[in-house]
């Protein structure tokens, strides 16, 4: 198997520390509001990589937190926390807040298939193994305190600051400067320099945050945001992990300091083997925000009629070092290659005939079974790895061969092709339709059979039907509306209701 690791910024064979035991950790959701498409594509590839290192053979501890606490607005250490301020808006308190979205985060990762990680936990669970970890630091001389503040990591006490961006600490630096440069000021009074960071955060005065601990420099403090995913990764994991996961914004800071704290304290053993980072997604051409009106969710996705399987296999036709534009066609795009392939998958489990073949018989298949898994396991090019799927689905092979490869491929795919069944398919297809992302002859083509009717060309009778079960609607009498549902189902028409009081009408 091989890895691109930031922190060589080459591929890698990959090798564990222990024999097949892989030490994940990967920074997990701030659950301040809903998960939206930049996450799910981030998760859908962290899965990805924990499916593809099972299949190869790993037992893997896959450790992800949840940041409840601690967070800033400013990703740096000025203004609000995320949470309070949120809680604030929705007229909540954080913890509710907190698990609100922590919810809706694992209701979106259930609907894409990502598996649940080994260990999921949350910052405000682990406060104590913060605070030992920042004791630690302060008692090694590697920390200052601001009055009023909170309490930094001087960044100028070790060597290797910044080894992440470049292994050559100088130059490191003068890429961290720039940056600082970049935003102009130094936004925090008092900080020896510039890349210094809190570890530890004190309680404004009238704050009246909801969130605090007593600590041996303020009774109202509170973590910082970086030191949460060092502490729980020492908890969980060990002095030492395999693979870091996180976001290509993360390097800079985030996970600069998490080595920074790490190795402090734990004497400089290098704190994980591999950093693997994910790119941004945009949509459109643009950068999510709700004030681009350009922040959609998984639930956004499924009332435009997409399965979530489809965005999947969106996330998962880009590799994951690349920039991935999201365009609602290209998702079109996905769902129809997805409809094709579930039809497929299904044809061939119609046709098994459960015969004790061995793949070793199939040259074709054994080369396609190969291909497969080269791309994967070659730093998880599934761009690469899709069009073998194309190329089995052309393919003329045995079909129970065919099944069995497209089996084990999805364990690495992860798009729940053995729990498709007919029905599910057959709703998929008519609801793409009725949102016309496919037209009647695909939706023909992969066997459904009913056509969807137009008003005008009904007998007056049912159009009349129609039409008073329409008003009965509007005027939110639901029984009579039912009743006429099923008149007109007596009638041989099926009607399934779409948004703003639009229908589609099938015959039965
Ligand atoms: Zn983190």
């Amino acid at each position: 198997m091989k890895l691109y690791n930031t922190a060589s910024r080459s591929v890698e064979e990959f090798q564990t520390l222990e024999d097949n035991f892989v030490k994940l950790y990967a920074c997990g959701p701030t659950v301040y509001d809903y998960t939206h498409l930049g996450h799910l594509r981030k998760y859908v590839l962290d899965d990805l990589l924990v499916r593809t290192l099972r299949h190869a053979g790993y037992e893997v501890k896959h450790v992800q937190n949840v940041t409840d606490v601690g967070h800033l607005v400013s990703d740096d250490d000025v203004g609000e926390d995320k949470l309070e301020k949120e809680a604030k808006k929705y007229g909540t308190d954080a913890e509710a807040l907190a698990r609100r979205f922590e919810d809706y985060f694992f209701y979106s990762m259930d609907l894409l298939g990502v598996l649940r990680p080994s260990l999921s936990c949350r910052a405000s669970d682990h406060i104590h193994a913060q605070l030992e970890m920042v004791l630690a630091l302060e008692k090694k001389g590697l920390t200052y305190l601001i009055e009023g503040d909170g309490v930094y990591f001087d960044t100028s006490k070790i060597d290797d600051y910044g080894k992440l961006i470049n292994q050559d600490p100088d130059l490191a630096k003068q890429v961290l400067m720039a940056q600082r440069e970049g935003e102009r000021v130094d936004k925090v009074v008092g900080r020896k320099n510039p890349t210094d960071f809190a570890l530890w955060k004190l309680e404004r005065p009238g704050e009246n945050r909801q969130m605090v601990w007593p600590s041996p420099w303020c009774e109202r403090s509170f973590p910082g945001w970086h030191i949460e995913c060092s502490a729980m990764a020492l908890e969980h994991l060990g002095e030492q992990i395999d693979i870091h996961t996180g976001g290509i914004d993360h390097i800079n800071i985030h996970h600069s300091n998490e080595i920074a704290q790490t190795e402090a304290v734990t004497g400089k053993k290098p704190f994980s083997r591999y950093w693997v980072h994910h790119n941004h997604l945009f949509v459109e051409g643009k950068k999510m925000s709700k004030s681009l009106n350009n922040f959609y969710t998984i639930d956004d996705v499924i009332e435009r009629a997409f399965s979530p399987k489809a965005l999947r296999l969106l996330f998962l036709m880009s590799h994951y070092r690349s920039e991935q534009n999201f365009t609602w066609d290209s998702l079109q795009a996905a769902q129809k290659a997805y409809l094709k392939l579930a039809r497929f998958v299904l044809n061939l489990r119609t046709s098994k005939r459960n015969s004790e073949l061995e793949l070793s018989d199939f040259p074709g298949a054994m080369q396609l079974h190969q291909d497969f898994f080269t791309s994967v396991e070659n730093d998880l090019k599934t761009n690469e790895a899709l069009t073998i799927v194309w190329e089995l689905m052309a393919s003329d092979l045995d079909s129970d061969v065919l099944y069995r490869l497209i089996m084990e491929f999805d364990q690495v795919l992860g798009l729940g092709l053995a729990g498709l069944t007919e029905e599910s398919l057959l709703k998929s297809l008519q609801k793409s339709l009725d949102k016309k992302i496919i037209d009647q002859d695909f939706a023909q083509n992969l066997g459904l059979k009913q056509e969807v009717l137009q008003l005008t060309d009904l007998p007056s009778l049912i159009q009349d039907l129609i039409k008073k079960r329409q008003q009965a609607r509007r005027d939110q009498d639901f029984t009579e509306a039912d009743q006429l549902r099923e008149q007109l189902k007596e009638q041989g028409y099926e009607l399934l209701d779409l948004e703003d009081e639009q229908l589609s009408i099938r015959k039965i």
